[in-house]
């Protein structure tokens, strides 16, 4: 007997799509028989962790066979140290994409809104279709950039949480700090606003400080070591909260959510900020090189304040499938409704002077 599980799902399901994580490598040398590939589609870090964060990895391991801390004591006290902010107020979780589901899933259900920006980082969609709420996107006026403006016009008596990516992912477009403060302004204090920092180490220096902000109760500001930290296999991110917030995510949260390991190699991590800070100098550099080759070929698009550039041409598909025919791995951003758009991750000057090798050959070929 084959069983319609569908019909036996919450309703939610139906409408529910997985999330498409860039290619792996393993699978892209098996598809084209390649021996080398090089992954630019998840915005990881390409230099890896601070060996430091390794070295506590592999100090740690010999005791897995223990359940870790429930409660992370001491990586939560080393970011409310960090951020000098009430360690009641941190939330940890594997990865930020579990925070940002668990605040989510926390405070908006059947019948309420979660505002977004439409090209905005596709998980929140996702969570509230998952919590059954109805997800609101708003367009971005000028393509790219979210519309704080019409963000606002979109909040109703309905709208239980809102949600910022900045930097945004995939658009890499950026709001400084007065901008969000009047957003922040123009909002009631109860409404429960994350912002997602998952990049904040990459802007610090023009963004300036933005826990200041955290002031306004219902801001939620998350970040994650996924990115600058390095540690995107380890799942480990966090947000800071007003603590009754935190409290209350804390219900929803599964125990022992963020691995032994994690919370060893994001200690020492968080530890190692002139390593991170160096690896950060080091992309940016790249970045700033790649947008310049991407310019030349009349493929630039925007200006990104992340780990990424974008690359747009009518015939992106075609562009994606030869750079993986050469090894190459870019992110399509048709999920996004952005298909003429390819997102690609900033790798280490070897890596990308491979892509704009390859990509410059693809495009002469197409002309
Ligand atoms: C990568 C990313 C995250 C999630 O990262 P985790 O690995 O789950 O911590 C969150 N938000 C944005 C905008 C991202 O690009």
């Amino acid at each position: 007997m084959t069983v319609d599980w569908l019909a036996k799902a919450v309703p939610q399901t139906a409408a529910l799509y997985p999330y498409v994580p860039g290619k792996p490598i393993e699978v892209l040398l098996r598809e084209k028989g390649l021996s080398r590939a090089v992954k630019l589609a998840s915005n990881e870090n390409p230099y890896g962790p601070s060996p430091k964060a390794v070295r506590a990895m592999q100090q740690a391991a010999a005791g897995v066979h223990l359940y870790p801390d429930g409660d992370a004591g001491a990586l939560k006290r080393a970011l409310a140290d960090f951020h000098m902010v009430e360690e009641e107020r941190i939330i940890v979780g594997n990865g930020s994409n579990e925070v940002l589901e668990l605040l989510i899933r926390t405070f908006a259900g059947v019948g309420d809104e979660v505002v977004y920006s439409q090209r905005g980082f596709i998980v929140y969609a996702l969570a509230a279709q998952a919590a059954g709420a109805t997800g609101v996107a708003v367009a971005e006026a000028d393509g790219l950039s979210h519309d704080l403006d019409a963000m606002l016009q979109a909040v109703n008596e309905r709208t239980r949480v809102v949600c910022i990516a900045n930097p945004n992912n995939p658009t890499g477009t950026l709001h400084g700090v007065a901008a969000l403060q009047s957003f922040l302004d123009a909002l009631p204090r109860d409404l429960l606003v994350i912002i997602d920092e998952a990049y904040y180490e990459f802007v610090a220096t023009e963004l300036g400080d933005t826990v200041a902000l955290l002031q306004h109760p219902g801001l939620v500001i998350s970040r994650t070591f996924s990115k600058a930290y390095g540690l995107a296999g380890c799942r480990i991110g966090y947000a800071i909260a007003d603590a009754g917030i935190a409290a209350l995510v804390n219900r929803f949260r599964a125990p022992f959510n963020v691995s032994l390991l994690a919370q060893a190699a994001a200690v020492a991590a968080l530890d190692d900020g002139e390593w991170m800070a160096a690896r950060v100098a080091d992309t940016l550099a790249e970045r700033d090189r790649m947008e310049r080759a991407l310019q030349a070929l009349g493929l630039s698009e925007g200006h990104s304040h992340g780990n990424f550039v974008l690359l747009r041409h009518g015939d992106s598909a075609q562009i994606a499938a030869a750079l993986e025919n050469r090894g190459i791995i870019p992110r399509p951003l048709a999920p996004y409704g952005m298909a003429e758009y390819l997102r690609i991750s900033v790798g280490t000057a070897e890596e990308n002077d491979l892509f704009l090798a390859a990509l410059t050959e693809i495009v002469d070929g197409m002309a």
